[in-house]
C-alpha cells in the first residue's frame, strides 16, 4: 500500500485532463443507471481496497465538521462543544471548522479511528463514491483521485464501463 499511495499522485496528475473531459461529458448526459452502477464500482472496489492499510484521507486531508458532528462528538469526549472546538479545531478559508492538524488526532498507530461510532459525517462518506449523482461532484473527485486510491481505481472503472 506505501507504494501505491507513494505513486498515486503522479499517476491522478497524468490521469486528469482524461478525467475532467470524462466527467464534463457525463455532466452533459448523465447515465440514468449511474446511480446503480457507481453503487456496484463502489462495491466491488471496497471488497478488494481495505482502509484499514490505508487511512491516507484521515493522514493528509480530514473532514470538515458540522454543528451536529462537533455536539456528538464533544458529548463522545464530555466536552462542551466549544471546549472541544478550542481542543481541536480551527476554521479554514471557507468558514468551515476542520482539525488544527494532520495526520488526523483521532487516527491510532493501527489506523482505527477512536472516534469511529461518532466521526464527523464527512469521514463516514469518505471518498463519496456511492453517493446519488455522482457527476454533480466531479471537481471534488479530481481531487480526491490523487488522494484515495479506492477512489482513483473507481473512477478508471467508470471510465470503461460508462461511455459518455
Ligand atoms: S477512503 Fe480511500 S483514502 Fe481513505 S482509507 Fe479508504 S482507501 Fe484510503
Ligand atoms: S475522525 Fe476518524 S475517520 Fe475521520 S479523519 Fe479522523 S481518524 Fe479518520
Amino acid at each position: 500500500m506505501e507504494e501505491i499511495l507513494g505513486q498515486l499522485p503522479q499517476k491522478a496528475k497524468e490521469k486528469h485532463t482524461e478525467n475532467k473531459k470524462f466527467f464534463a461529458k457525463l455532466k452533459k448526459r448523465p447515465s440514468k443507471k449511474l446511480d446503480y452502477m457507481m453503487q456496484e464500482l463502489h462495491e466491488a472496489e471496497f471488497e478488494r481496497t481495505d482502509c484499514l492499510d490505508c487511512a491516507n484521507c484521515c493522514k493528509t486531508t480530514g473532514p470538515l465538521f458540522t454543528n451536529s458532528d462537533i455536539e456528538r462528538i464533544a458529548k463522545f469526549f464530555k466536552l462542551k462543544p466549544s471546549q472541544f472546538i478550542d481542543r481541536y479545531l480551527r476554521i479554514d478559508e471557507e468558514n468551515d471548522y476542520v482539525l488544527q492538524q494532520v495526520p488526523c488526532t483521532f487516527l491510532g498507530s493501527d489506523n482505527y479511528c477512536s472516534i469511529y461510532e461518532v466521526r464527523p459525517k464527512a469521514c463516514r462518506e469518505f471518498p463519496h463514491t456511492d453517493r446519488k449523482k455522482f457527476h454533480q461532484i466531479s471537481n471534488l473527485t479530481l481531487k480526491n483521485v490523487s488522494i484515495c486510491p479506492a477512489a482513483f481505481n473507481i473512477v478508471e472503472a467508470m471510465k470503461k464501463k460508462i461511455s459518455v
